[in-house]
């Protein structure tokens, strides 16, 4: 088994503040699926230009774009369209592949959460989390955030955005989201990032104990 932690959820489910906080905890090297998606729609990267990149060239591409470009909702929505063409998710799954078995020695594992890190890209991770909590409190979670910056968004814009991509990201034909018995389901509608982070540090914990890994 490889040692991974896929994690996988709808948008605003919080699954990306886990999984950073997760990794720091473990020692793990993090991947953000989603952002190379979203870094894909931004820069019109076709499918044959992508086919060349390797996992390095990729990332050296991506750092150089400020954070705040790659999430505006116009990028959201652009990139849960461009995530359905097959040619662009087989590079994408070919260099989370790469990052998922090069840790890098400094790591012990990696972490990668997106939409179908359990389904495809590592279906053999030793823990597969789907973190999800109901649509309008990750609305209102979102929400909050937005208001923190200096970004503009009413509560239904923010609510109708996230419930878009949720059906755009689980109907589409090719490597749709999907929960299945292989995740632990963590639904954080009711908790506290406090109280989810610490249920999810022991569901890790027991998934490489019983695979009887060290982390
Ligand atoms: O996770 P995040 O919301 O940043 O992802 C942005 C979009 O990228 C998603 O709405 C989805 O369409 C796409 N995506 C995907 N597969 C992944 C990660 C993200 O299709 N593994």
């Amino acid at each position: 088994m490889t040692p991974v932690v896929a994690i996988d959820g709808p948008a605003g489910s919080g699954k990306g503040t886990m999984a950073r906080k997760l990794a720091s905890h473990f020692g793990f090297v993090y991947l953000d699926t989603g952002m190379m998606y979203r870094a894909v729609a931004y820069l019109n990267l076709s499918a044959d230009k992508l086919s060349w990149l390797s996992i390095a060239d990729f990332m050296a591409a991506v750092r150089k774009i400020p954070d705040a470009n790659l999430r505006t909702d116009e990028v959201s929505l652009k990139t849960s369209t461009i995530s359905k063409q097959p040619e662009i998710r087989e590079s994408m799954v070919r260099l989370q592949r790469e990052f998922a078995k090069n840790p890098g020695k400094k790591y012990k594992g990696a972490i990668l959460d997106g939409r179908d890190i359990g389904t495809v890209v590592v279906p053999d991770a030793v823990c597969k989390l789907f973190i999800t909590a109901d649509v309008k409190v990750r609305a209102e979670r979102r929400f909050v955030a937005i208001k923190q910056t200096n970004k503009q968004a009413t509560f239904d814009e923010v609510y109708e955005n996230l419930k878009k991509r949720d059906e755009q990201d689980s109907s589409r034909n090719i490597a749709p989201m999907k929960f299945d018995e292989s995740y632990v389901l963590v639904d954080t509608s009711k908790e506290t990032a406090k109280e989810s982070f610490a249920k999810v540090v022991k569901i890790v914990e027991n998934a490489f104990a019983a695979a009887n890994m060290k982390i």
